[in-house]
């Protein structure tokens, strides 16, 4: 069978030990086994400066905390990034200041040959940084410490919306976010301590069946998500 990389992705943090398990197991790991995506861990501090290899620095101006420094990750991008500009990597920045990670952004990464995700940590970074990036992306509108949960998330994401990953590739058109939230689902028993599964889906009748979780997802998704109709 022929095996063929269809996307890489890099990444650069001061904790690669973080990615082991979750990188190593169900679907990502079934993803790389078969070829379908490359992962590698880059660690920041084997471009850092000097004899301890700094990576971060105090914050001109004062303030608390420390800052990731800019010529760490510009030195990275620059051995990381093959010369050729058609395999030039979209380069992301983990941020909480960045544009919200939605499916719709994750359908678009998909589409791409290479990403480099770059994990903060810290205070944040020096602002030159944000120069250096494509794309900067948030998980939601809070603040974690570092950007390796983040960076996961973005790439679990993406590698189950690869053609081939997913066994039953139709599963991630009906899911939620394609556009709406997904119709409410059922299984053993059909009837638990008197709450019955819904006649239709016993009935064995695919276009009721079918126009029943179309309204279903309909009704779910104007009583919690209206905002995505
Ligand atoms: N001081 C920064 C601010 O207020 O915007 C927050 C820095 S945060 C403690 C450290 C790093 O964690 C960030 O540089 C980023 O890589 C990551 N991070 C934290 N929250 C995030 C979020 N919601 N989405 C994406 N990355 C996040």
């Amino acid at each position: 069978m022929e095996i063929f990389c269809m996307l890489k992705i890099d990444i650069l943090t001061l904790f690669p030990e973080m990615f082991t398990g979750p990188f190593d197991s169900s679907i990502i790991k079934r993803a790389k086994d078969k070829g379908l995506v490359e992962i590698n861990i880059h660690n920041l501090r084997d471009w850092g400066l000097g004899k301890h290899k700094t990576v971060d620095d105090r914050p001109y101006g004062g303030g608390v905390g420390m800052v990731l420094m800019i010529e760490p990750l510009y030195n990275a991008l620059k051995s990381l990034r093959p010369q050729t500009a058609n395999h030039r990597p979209l380069v992301i920045l983990t941020t909480p200041q960045g544009k919200v990670f939605t499916q719709k952004i994750a359908k678009k990464l998909s589409k791409e040959k290479s990403l480099l995700i770059i994990c903060g940590h810290y205070e944040g970074y020096d602002e030159r940084i944000r120069d250096l990036a494509d794309e900067e992306l948030s998980i939601g509108d809070y603040v974690l410490t570092g950007g390796e949960l983040p960076a996961m998330v973005i790439t679990e994401t993406v590698t189950r919306l690869l053609p081939g990953v997913l066994e039953k590739p139709d599963a991630v058109k009906n899911e939620s976010f394609s556009p709406l939230l997904e119709y409410p689902q059922y299984t053993r028993p059909e009837n638990f301590k008197g709450k019955r599964v819904p006649k239709v889906l016993l009935s064995g009748h695919h276009a009721e069946i079918e126009k029943w979780r179309v309204k279903q997802a309909l009704k779910r998704t104007k009583k919690r998500r209206p905002d995505l109709l």
